[in-house]
């Protein structure tokens, strides 16, 4: 299903939108705290300039509130409706659903930002 090209692919696994063949991230690891935010400068495959243009990334805090959203209701449809939880345990559960899934929310929304705006190549020059 994650095929190589597809902006899924970039998206799930964070890898350079352009060539897909490193990690946009430092650390691959988003359990790192530290290190969620930190990224490369440039691909060192094709050389892509990750940050487009100055703070391009704030751009990426409306997909992350999106997707925040979309947490939050999914943790409360499971617990409440699914487990039968009370209403109280449902708002409980969208909290900690929010907290765990906090730092691949911020990696997701910026993958899937810069994946709007960068598309595969799979012509792509290596850099050398
Ligand atoms: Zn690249």
């Amino acid at each position: 299903m994650l095929k190589k090209g597809s902006k899924l692919n970039s998206i799930l696994t964070g890898t350079c939108p352009k060539c897909q063949n490193e990690s946009m991230y430092e650390d691959k690891n988003p359990l790192h705290l530290t290190k969620v935010l930190k990224m490369n400068e440039n691909c060192s495959h094709c050389g892509l300039h990750y940050q487009i243009e100055p703070s391009f990334f704030y751009g990426a805090m409306y997909v992350s509130y999106g997707l925040n959203v979309a947490v939050g209701v999914a943790a409360f449809i499971i617990s409440f409706l699914f487990i039968g939880s009370t209403l109280k345990t449902a708002f409980i559960s969208i909290i900690v659903a929010l907290i765990v899934s906090f730092p691949f929310v911020l990696r997701l929304a910026r993958n899937i930002y810069i994946n709007m705006f960068v598309s595969y190549d799979p012509n792509f020059k290596e850099k050398k």
